[in-house]
């Protein structure tokens, strides 16, 4: 390969939606179809994410071939990231936007549109992510007969007049909830332009009809629509870090996901931590061991020499005990270029971390992602915030918060997101009379930031 070589990776896919409506099962299905249809060698467990190889997207979709005849794959695969959640996706940060090329918003098909539903369509249209809706559990709609496996259009042949009113029914509803959200919406087989109509795909994750389906909607739009985002090459990578974890054998090491380029063991990568950028080089990159391959002594995870995005991996190196989840991840290319990487680094990371001086409240979240989510919800909230910063609630936010109070006592507030309070903060703020309102759901937190400020305000 050239240095002008250049391809179209796999699109990054996230998963969101209300609690119970089906996240984990779809995903857990997907997975189990990779592995189970996969060719030989191919790899599908990532560190935090699965990956669907095209040779599997091609088998799962042939059967729908009759009904698009058109249908080609030509993307290389498409990456689910795990372990969804709001909280994860606020980590999957990237300057102005997003490293999720695409969300699939699950809403259980009879229970409809619900309170983290909308949660979640709020952070997919702060942060412009194109999403397509799954409606989840058919085989739960009145009189519906299932046929596991098999495609929804397969599906459908099987179903009663009455069935296939219910589940109309039950879309019509989901359709309309997304009209009163600013989107056009219809089921996938009806849309004409999947540029101004989000598409709606019926599945099961347990039984798994419609995911030959969703798989090929996925691979389709991106085809479509979002060759351009994709294109990556033969050059240093970026990534994001997604969680800094404890690994036994390895100290501290980060789970990345590697969106562009081409990330290789003994890089030097810059990234951001507690008090400043890191600067550490690349001891080991470990991806997840295939299960048939686990032997005794050997540990979960296999030595790799390098990974193309897209990828999920875990690094090894020193000096990631600060490291921020949320944080990029830059290669330096050359020595010469380093204190710019730093210098990128650290300017991304000050547009997200605020030390004011001005009246506002002080904002305090276990990551750079979750803080990030959190200062632009109170922005939309027209909130001013003072300080913004990763850590523990400590002493000087309960002065700088009180100091506030003087003036504006309705932002004399800490907002503490998932981190400590430290005993003497605490006290400080009992003698002082500083709010600390503390959550680990960022809207729960929100909300009764709301409810406070409104009571000092009448
Ligand atoms: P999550 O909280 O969104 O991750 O939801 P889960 O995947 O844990 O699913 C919640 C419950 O719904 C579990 O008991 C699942 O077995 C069940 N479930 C998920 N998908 C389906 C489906 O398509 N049909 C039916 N009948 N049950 C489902
Ligand atoms: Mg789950």
């Amino acid at each position: 390969g050239s240095d002008t070589e250049q391809w179209i990776r796999q699109p990054i896919v996230v998963v969101l939606g209300h609690v119970d409506h089906g996240k984990t099962t779809l995903l857990d299905k997907i997975r189990g179809t990779a592995v189970a249809k996969k060719e030989p060698g191919e790899i599908t467990q990532h560190v935090g994410a699965s990956m669907v190889p095209a040779s599997v997207l091609k088998k799962v979709t042939e059967p729908l071939r009759k009904f698009f005849p058109r249908l080609t794959v030509d993307i290389p695969g498409i990456l689910f990231i795990d372990t969804p959640g709001h909280e994860l996706f606020s980590n999957l940060r990237r300057r102005g936007g997003s490293v999720a090329d695409l969300a699939l918003l699950v809403v259980d098909v009879v229970e409809g549109f619900q309170k983290q539903t909308y949660e979640a369509l709020n952070i997919l249209k702060e942060k412009r992510v194109p999403f397509v809706v799954v409606a989840n559990k058919i085989d739960r709609v009145e009189g519906w007969v299932s046929k596991p496996d098999s495609s929804f259009l397969e599906s459908l042949k099987s179903q009663s007049q009455r069935a296939l009113a219910k589940l109309d029914e039950r879309i019509y509803v989901i359709v309309s909830k997304l009209y009163e959200q600013g989107f056009e919406a219809d089921r996938f087989d009806r849309v004409r332009d999947f540029r101004k109509t989000v598409a709606v795909v019926p599945v099961s994750a347990k039984t798994g009809e419609g995911i030959p389906e969703l798989l090929a909607l996925i691979t389709g739009l991106v085809q479509q629509f979002m060759k351009k985002r994709l294109v990556t090459k033969n050059e240093p990578a970026k990534g994001v870090v997604l969680e800094v974890k404890e690994e036994p054998g390895f100290g501290t090491t980060v789970d990345a996901v590697i969106f562009d380029g081409v990330l290789k063991r003994g890089d030097t990568i810059v990234l951001a931590g507690k008090n400043g950028p890191i600067v550490t080089k690349i001891r080991a990159l470990l991806m997840p061991r295939p299960l048939q391959d686990m032997r005794m002594h050997e540990g979960a995870f296999t030595l790799i020499d390098q990974v193309v995005a897209a990828a999920g991996v875990k690094i090894s190196a020193a000096n990631l005990d600060d490291a921020l989840a949320g944080s990029p991840i830059y290669v330096v290319p050359s020595d010469e270029v380093l204190g710019e990487v730093v210098k990128a680094v650290r300017e991304e990371v000050s547009e997200i971390i605020v030390r004011g001086s001005g009246n506002g409240v002080v904002v305090k979240a276990d990551t750079l992602g979750t803080l990030e989510a959190l200062t632009s919800a109170l922005k939309q909230m027209n909130i001013p915030v003072r300080i913004a910063d990763v850590g523990p609630v400590t002493q000087n936010d309960v002065l700088e918060a009180s100091i506030v109070g003087k003036t504006a006592p309705e932002y004399k507030v800490v907002l503490a997101f998932n981190v400590k309070v430290l005993p003497e903060a605490k006290s400080l703020a009992e003698r002082e009379n500083v709010n600390i309102l503390y959550h680990n759901v960022i809207y729960q937190l929100l909300e009764e930031l709301d409810k406070w400020v409104k009571e000092v305000r009448t």
